[in-house]
């Protein structure tokens, strides 16, 4: 049966992770009738897992700090090639993002003096993670979702009905964005996970939330759903991808048992006191600080371990190195033969906090690494390596209303791309989802009220297509399994288009994603489609590989190493190419590929840096405005 339950809406929020949830909110607020779309359960997305915090430079730990600090160290993470308006506005609305989040009745750990408390990350100058223990995405989640159900609440006083201008559809899952005759959005087509129904939305703005592509690698910190849906959605629709090359390799990811590996160990072990060790019992970290962070970072560990308790007067210990630094370094040392027994390195937080601070401070990672590897850290270190985490790639978006390139379409979250540069810092996604999220719920009220004539419709002949492209792996017998599809693309972008590049394997991993397309032009799945993952995932592959050829294509063209992109044939950063966004789209069923120029960074932004600086990434043009220029 291919009827389609059909419902209509002013806004469609696909994902319920803190971007989604965060637009829908504004939405709501501004009075439009919104659906929530998650394709996993309500409250199952990446957001719940996050652990360490969100960034916000609130002062309240170090009262040096604010936004201008802020920004500073957001460009400084992404290499300097993030969308400067973006980092700009992450920074300055981030604590107004959490403060709010207070009122809505978020409880953050304090400081002895009764402010929400911050902690030090990655990157970050002053402590600046406001957290609960290391749980603090399950307390955003929870605080977003109670909002959504108070606004409910309103809503059945008003009109006796909850649903009436704010829904929740769970475990719903969009596969084809569909436009009117003239290109703009005109709503979302999909089906229900447990009766394999389809739904169509109807609605003249639909707002991307999804988050991630980290299932596209092998070993990877996230969950089944993060297969670049949105991603793919986006570059169908004809909207644009951007700076595709970077993904983040989280450091610390658990190496064993097997069956986990790749579970994120959250940063604020180190953050908290824990340091990285090789076989040899060598804190290696103070060999791999680069010319570029230097100065920031202590030479000795006397030095280093005094700033957690002095900081005014001391240098970060360079574990504190942003992520893709550090997870480089973590590879040179197991490629050098000074590895663990099961391929990583050591994490130690037991020999140097008591077991109380440990308990208190990281109450889930004692969990985790009992229950899954009967390791107890607050005695022994932990085993850990390198992780796909985060992909800083993404929608490209106007930074104030986060609309994408075809009108109605919006984007926040992990699934846009800018506001990270080749890297982001710890803690600022939790901020990013709240800060954008709010913009993109802002952004698509903006654009309705400016729509003069009729809502845009949707072309029957599209949603027939959709139909039939989700159904056509139940007309074929004897095909692909896409279980086996998915692994071999897996362990393809694992080993030729990870952690580090070389452009004859980026080349074998493009070869082998056109033999993967071929054979997933002929899937199959037995069975029906009420409850099917085998089904499920024949949709899912079709993302994954769109997603894994942008990844590769630009991973290819850029010939430098920055950020989350490292090329071992071309090690330095370039400061020709930092000028140079790639973006990419769909024409027909090609991926193209072009260079665009980065936005330029206002003066005002520019002058926050000492020029000294400024010259390690940029060229002399670009500096010409500097006002140590003349010097
Ligand atoms: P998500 O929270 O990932 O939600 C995506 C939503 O989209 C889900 O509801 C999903 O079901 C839905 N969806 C996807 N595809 C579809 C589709 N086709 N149809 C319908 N729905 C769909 N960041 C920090 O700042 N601080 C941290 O401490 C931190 N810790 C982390 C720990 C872990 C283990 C992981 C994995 C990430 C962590 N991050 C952290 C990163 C951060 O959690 C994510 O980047 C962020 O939560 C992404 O939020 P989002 O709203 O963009 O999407």
């Amino acid at each position: 049966d291919t009827d389609i339950e059909r419902f209509s809406y002013d806004v469609v929020v696909i994902g319920a992770g803190g971007s989604g949830l965060r637009a829908a909110i504004e939405a709501r607020a501004r009075g439009l009738k919104t659906a929530i779309i998650s394709k996993s359960l309500f409250g199952k997305a990446h957001t719940v897992m996050a652990e360490g915090g969100a960034a916000a430079a609130m002062g309240n730990v170090n009262p040096k700090d604010n936004w201008q600090v802020h920004f500073r160290d957001t460009m400084r993470g992404g290499k300097f090639l993030n969308n400067p308006r973006m980092a700009e506005l992450h920074a300055k609305e981030a604590p107004d993002r959490v403060w709010e989040l207070e009122a809505w009745g978020a409880l953050f750990d304090r400081t002895p003096d009764g402010k929400i408390s911050q902690r030090n990350f990655g990157g970050h100058e002053y402590p600046r993670l406001a957290h609960v223990g290391d749980r603090t995405g399950l307390e955003m989640i929870r605080t977003l979702q109670q909002r959504v159900v108070a606004l409910q609440q309103e809503d059945s006083y008003e009109f006796g009905d909850p649903d009436a201008r704010i829904r929740v559809f769970a475990e719903t899952t969009i596969t084809r964005l569909l436009k009117s005759p003239d290109g703009r959005i005109a709503g979302a087509f999909g089906y229900i996970r447990d009766t394999g129904r389809f739904v169509l939305f109807e609605a003249p703005t639909v707002i991307l939330a999804t988050g991630g592509i980290g299932r596209t690698f092998k070993v990877t910190s996230n969950s089944w759903e993060y297969s670049g849906d949105g991603h793919a959605l986006a570059l169908l629709a004809g909207a644009k991808l951007m700076n595709m090359e970077f993904v983040q390799f989280h450091p610390t990811g658990m190496v064993w048992p097997i069956s986990v590996k790749g579970i994120l160990v959250t940063e604020s072990v180190r953050g908290d006191g824990g340091i990285l060790k090789n076989s040899e019992g060598k804190r290696f970290m103070f060999d791999y600080v680069p010319d570029v962070f230097r100065a920031q970072y202590a030479e000795t560990e006397e030095e280093a371990d005094r700033w957690y308790t002095d900081p005014d007067h001391n240098r970060r210990p360079p574990e504190l190195l942003p992520r893709d630094e550090v997870a480089r370094s973590i590879n040179s040392e197991v490629k050098a033969g000074r590895g663990t027994p099961h391929g990583g390195v050591y994490l130690d937080i037991a020999s140097r906090r008591s077991a109380e601070y440990i308990l208190t401070r990281l109450p889930s990672m004692h969990h985790q690494f009992k229950e899954l590897a009967d390791v107890d850290i607050t005695k022994e270190p932990m085993e850990i390596g390198p992780t796909c985490h985060y992909v800083m790639g993404g929608v490209e978006v106007d930074p104030d209303t986060a609309a994408a390139s075809v009108p109605g379409l919006f984007a926040a979250g992990e699934v846009s791309g800018g506001m990270h540069g080749s890297n982001r810092l710890g803690g600022n996604s939790l901020s990013d989802l709240l800060v954008f999220g709010k913009r993109a719920g802002d952004g698509a009220a903006d654009y309705i009220s400016s729509l003069a004539d009729a809502k845009p419709s949707v072309v029957q002949a599209d949603l027939d297509a959709a139909v039939a492209e989700a159904l056509a792996p139940f007309a074929r017998a004897d095909g692909e399994s896409p279980y086996e599809v998915h692994a071999e693309l897996q362990q393809t972008m694992n080993d030729l288009v990870g952690i580090i590049r070389r452009e004859q394997e980026v080349r074998d991993a493009l070869s082998a994603l056109e033999k993967f397309k071929e054979r997933a032009a002929n899937l199959s799945v037995p069975g029906e489609r009420a409850y099917n993952p085998g089904w499920h995932y024949a949709q899912d592959l079709r993302n994954m590989l769109l997603v894994a050829e942008c990844v590769a294509m630009a991973a290819l063209e850029r010939e430098e190493s920055r950020g989350g992109h490292t090329r071992e044939d071309h090690p330095e950063m370039s400061p020709e190419w930092r000028k140079v966004n790639l973006i990419l789209s769909l024409n027909g069923d090609k991926v193209e590929m072009v260079h665009q120029p980065i936005p330029v960074v206002r003066e005002d932004l520019l002058a926050l840096f000492d020029i000294s600086e400024l010259k390690k990434y940029m060229t002399k043009e670009e500096l010409a405005g500097h006002p140590g220029a003349a010097a």
